[in-house]
Parts: C-alpha cells; sequence; structure tokens
C-alpha cells in the first residue's frame, strides 16, 4: 500500500468525502494497526457499556514501543489474514460515535514539535494520501481547522497531548524499558481507569504526598467523571512515576 504525506498549515484547503458510496468503504478498516491513546479507550468502553479491564481484555493487545520502553496498548484484529478491525462491519464502523482519534482525525496526521529554548509545543499536520483511499477525487472542501472541529478532535488532542508530555518526560529522565511495578502503574492509570478509580477508593494508590488531598477528594467521593479522572491520572503518572 502505497502513502504519501504533504504537510498542511491549518487553513489550508483539501477536498475530501467518504461515505457508503464511496468504492472503496471500509478499505482503510482493515490489514489493522490501531494504536490506541488513553481517551480512545475510556470513550469506547463507555460506549460498548464495558470496564476498562474488561474493553482491555477482550480488544486489544500490549507491547512494549522500541523507542519510548513504554506499553503501547492496540487494537486486537480480528481472526483472519485481512486483519480486519473487530469494529467493521458491512454498513460501516459498528463504534462511529465513539472511534478512536486517528480514525477521527484520518485523512488528517497530526504532530507535535517542542521548542528547546522555549518549551512551547507547536502542532503540524499533513494530509496522507494512501493509494486504496479514493476519498480524494471529489467531494466537499475542508481547511484542517473545519475537519478538526466536525470530526470533534478538540478534546482528543488536548488529551492526547498530555500522554505526549509523558512520553517526552520518560525520555528524557529513564531509559529504557519501566520496571515491573511502574509499567503496572502506567498502564493502570493511563488505561484501565475504572481500576485506576478503584485503586483510589479502595486501595489508596497515591503513594505521593504532593498528590493533594483536596484533588484526592472527588475521586474518592465518586465526584469526577471519567474525562476528568483521567487529566488527573496523566498528573499523576506525571508526579508518581517521572517525579515532575
Ligand atoms: S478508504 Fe478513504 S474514502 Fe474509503 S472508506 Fe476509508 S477513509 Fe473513506
Ligand atoms: S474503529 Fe471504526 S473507523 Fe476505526 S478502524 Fe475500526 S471500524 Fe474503522
Amino acid at each position: 500500500m502505497e502513502s504519501h504525506l504533504t504537510p498542511l498549515q491549518p487553513d489550508q484547503k483539501f477536498c475530501f468525502n467518504c461515505s457508503p458510496q464511496v468504492k472503496c468503504f471500509n478499505n482503510c478498516c482493515q490489514d489493522l494497526n490501531q494504536v490506541l491513546m488513553p481517551y480512545d479507550i475510556l470513550r469506547l468502553k463507555n460506549h460498548l457499556k464495558l470496564t476498562s479491564s474488561g474493553f482491555l481484555e477482550k480488544y486489544t493487545i500490549t507491547c512494549i514501543g522500541s523507542e519510548t520502553g513504554l506499553p503501547i496498548i492496540s487494537l486486537k484484529p480480528a481472526p483472519g489474514k485481512e486483519k480486519l478491525c473487530p469494529f467493521v462491519a458491512p454498513r460501516g464502523c459498528l463504534v462511529y460515535p465513539a472511534r478512536p482519534s486517528s480514525c477521527r482525525a484520518y485523512p488528517l496526521a497530526r504532530a507535535l514539535s517542542r521548542s528547546r529554548e522555549s518549551g512551547l509545543l507547536t502542532e503540524h499536520f499533513a494530509l496522507i494520501k494512501e493509494s486504496h483511499c479514493k476519498g480524494f477525487s471529489k467531494g466537499q472542501t475542508w481547511t484542517v481547522k473545519h475537519w478538526i472541529k466536525s470530526q470533534d478532535l478538540e478534546l482528543d488532542f488536548k488529551i492526547n497531548d498530555l500522554l505526549m508530555e509523558i512520553i517526552s518526560l520518560k525520555n528524557q529522565f529513564i531509559a529504557g524499558e519501566l520496571g515491573t511495578k511502574e509499567e503496572y502503574l502506567f498502564r493502570l492509570a493511563l488505561y484501565d481507569i475504572d481500576q485506576f478509580r478503584y485503586h483510589i477508593q479502595k486501595k489508596g494508590v497515591s503513594v505521593d504526598s504532593k498528590i493533594k488531598a483536596q484533588k484526592l477528594h472527588p475521586i474518592k467521593t465518586d465526584d469526577i467523571d471519567d474525562i476528568q479522572l483521567l487529566i488527573f491520572a496523566h498528573q499523576w503518572v506525571k508526579k508518581e512515576l517521572f517525579k515532575h
């Protein structure tokens, strides 16, 4: 499969249309290599009415990233050589309202860079053109900004960027893979959010007094939603595992 990336500015335009009428409908949901971000898992497990542990067990595989040394969670393809997404059906994506951020963003790719001087993050976009995708031949004209809004990606990017910060910290301060306990805690906090909530409520997962009591109180009293808990979980990982 041929693929070509063209950098785009936020106000630059591109033409794209994806619908059940395109000849290639569902072609992009096979040969699966779908990494899941923490917010992807949260949204999918809620959509499927599963616990985070149940979702992870049924639908995902884990490996350790060769560059980051951190656990990477991916969707487990359905059995068969086509490596279909477990959520694709002839009528389309069965989890469309909760599909992962990379599915929403396609055909855009987004990357972040950090200035060494100021530490400021800059986002970069590129158009992914793959030989199997016929969505570019005709259709609506979009700017990058409009596409992001139409796909409801703002919150995805905000939460995904928190993980990018953690990866950057990890690369600065810890070489290679995490220890067994750190790897368990990393996965628990960022990917197994229901268990993380349970551990804080029942077992007291915090071992560092820098996590202030007033932040833990709403979690202990169940007065915090999953999204706020996930944002807290990123802060917790930064403090507990990377002392930042
Ligand atoms: S290959 Fe492109 S046009 Fe075809 S279904 Fe996938 S995203 Fe849509
Ligand atoms: S989650 Fe939906 S859109 Fe994404 S690969 Fe699977 S079926 Fe396709």
